[in-house]
């Protein structure tokens, strides 16, 4: 086994004597490009064996919103593919209506559809709540992404639903799941901490699932840089106001001075998940007063967001 630096000191992979493009930190370990590749499309089928992601006879509808996280999604699921048995990808696509940055995100989103052959669905804020995002949040540009979550959330479901998907795959990877957890303990949230959206034993939902969930940021971009695949896009405009903005700054800095952080973080979870179980109240599944979709209170959250608007969500049934 070759390890650390070339003849030129140009570092070598750890597993075979090719030019490093990667360096893995937490386990101080050089890739070339094969084995970097390898390394995350492994990974990500066996995050979705290990937990049962992906069965015989699912069709995925994948969020692909054509940013970097959607875009290595789509592009390592359909590599995957032929590994499965009979499984379908279909990518759906939410337009909320952000002027200056959705409409080149959708662009990018339709180009790779039409690249990799895969049935692509597009939905619209105005088509599914009668105004794009930026009319909703006139004035309340503070809430934005807690508004635009609810309502992509929703938009996605349904999109998901007329695919006739039984599953929804979205690309959180793991700086993303990493923060969540770190959220939700600021919060005190500790139900949400622990809820697995990728398990649904009512059958009211179609599950979401995370295939990315332990690939970092770091190796997507690397990943998309070395496929060419690489697009310069412009931020949301309204991830300003995010708290997660915040945490997100925080925790990368906590990762450059101390590799590991953000694994270490899920595996915290994960105690937390298996020592509470059946020990954090949930709640019992209830049927939205208002629209009947299945939620933990009296209204789901797109009604009771409807009556904090003080607004008709209108269009058609999301
Ligand atoms: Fe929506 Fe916030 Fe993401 Fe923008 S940054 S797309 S407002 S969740
Ligand atoms: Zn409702």
């Amino acid at each position: 086994m070759v390890t650390g630096s070339g003849t030129y000191g140009q570092p070598r992979c750890s597993l075979c004597s090719e030019p490093a493009v990667f360096f893995y930190r937490p386990v101080q370990r050089h890739l070339c490009r094969t084995h970097l590749f390898t390394a995350i499309e492994q990974r990500v089928a066996d995050t979705v064996s290990d937990r049962n992601l992906i069965v015989q006879g699912d069709t995925v509808a994948v969020g692909l919103s054509g940013g970097k996280d959607s875009t290595a999604l789509m592009m390592i699921l359909t590599k995957l593919l032929p590994s499965w048995e009979n499984v379908r990808l279909v990518a759906v696509t939410v337009d909320e209506g952000i002027s200056g940055y959705r409409e080149e995100t959708v662009r990018s989103a339709d180009r790779l559809a039409r690249t990799l052959g895969v049935e692509h669905r597009h939905v619209t804020f105005p088509d599914l709540f009668g105004d794009s995002l930026d009319a909703i949040l006139r004035g309340r540009e503070s809430q934005a992404c807690t508004i635009c979550g609810i309502l992509r959330k929703k938009a996605l479901a349904s999109a998901a639903r007329d695919a006739g998907a039984t599953k929804l795959a979205t690309g959180h990877n793991l700086d993303d799941e990493a923060q969540s957890v770190l959220m939700n303990v600021l919060r005190g949230d500790l139900p949400r901490l622990v809820r697995d959206s990728s398990a649904d034993s009512s059958g009211r939902f179609i599950p979401r699932i995370k295939p990315l969930r332990a690939v970092s940021e770091k190796e997507i971009a690397t990943y998309l840089l070395l496929h060419e695949a690489w697009m310069d896009l412009p931020e949301c405009p309204y991830a300003r106001h995010a708290l997660r903005r915040e945490v997100r700054s925080i925790l990368t800095s906590l990762e450059y001075h101390h590799p590991g952080t953000m694994l270490h973080l899920m595996e915290s979870k994960g105690k937390i998940e298996k020592n509470c179980i059946g020990a954090i109240a949930t709640g019992p599944l209830h049927s939205c007063r208002e629209c009947g979709d299945p939620c933990s209170g009296e209204l789901c959250q797109l009604c009771q967001l409807k009556k904090t608007l003080d607004r008709e969500l209108s269009g058609n049934r999301p």
